[in-house]
């Protein structure tokens, strides 16, 4: 059984559509490149709004990512040498909870800087439960902030809408959109999903 290592460690990016998510993610990969260590960054097969295979922001940064369909493809692509391991968009993983956080668990253990990305809660404003576990087990964790679209407090929940309407409760837990789909709100403008 080999130690775990000092330098792994797992960094949590969380918060609701449009805090700029992606946006920290790159941002803490180029400080990577800057530093001349290698990187490997993953994304889900089911984020389909932008080119397959790129981690891009809403403002049109982007890295070169790797899709995966299932979180135990990730230490099976990693290079030898890779210092950072980035996953972007984690609530697009079918896996278990569990399963993600033992994968990322067994990657800090040796030695990566592991850097998840993703949303903190549903459009119903309920956890995305791989997410939660991992905030608790992760070193380090920012929760980011929109902006209300209603008001202009700071936002923390998605709202889906349907021709203008919140979605059902029923819906699907997951509609890959942007603008015409979600809205960030405040608490007190968020409408809880019938
Ligand atoms: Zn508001």
């Amino acid at each position: 059984m080999t130690r775990p290592s000092a330098s792994g460690r797992i960094e949590v990016i969380c918060g609701c559509m449009f805090s700029g998510k992606t946006e920290e993610l790159i941002r803490r990969l180029n400080h990577v490149r800057i530093a001349r260590q290698a990187l490997a960054a993953f994304t889900p097969r089911r984020d389909t709004r932008y080119r397959p295979g790129n981690l891009v922001s809403h403002n049109g940064l982007s890295v070169a990512a790797q899709i995966v369909d299932t979180v135990d493809d990730i230490p099976t692509l990693v290079p030898a040498g890779a210092v950072a391991v980035a996953l972007d968009e984690l609530h697009f993983l079918d896996d278990p909870p569990e399963r993600v956080v033992a994968v990322c668990q067994a990657l800090a253990d040796a030695g990566h800087r592991v850097i998840v990305a993703g949303l903190d809660q549903d459009f119903r404003a309920l956890p995305f439960p791989a997410l939660a576990q991992l905030m608790a087990v992760a070193e380090q964790v920012d929760k980011l902030m929109a902006i209300c679209v209603r008001c202009g407090a700071y936002a923390t929940r998605s709202q889906r809408l349907i021709d203008g309407r919140p979605a059902p409760r029923a819906a699907p837990t997951i509609a890959v959109g942007g603008l015409e789909l979600y809205e960030a709100r405040c608490r007190a403008c968020y409408e809880a999903p019938a």
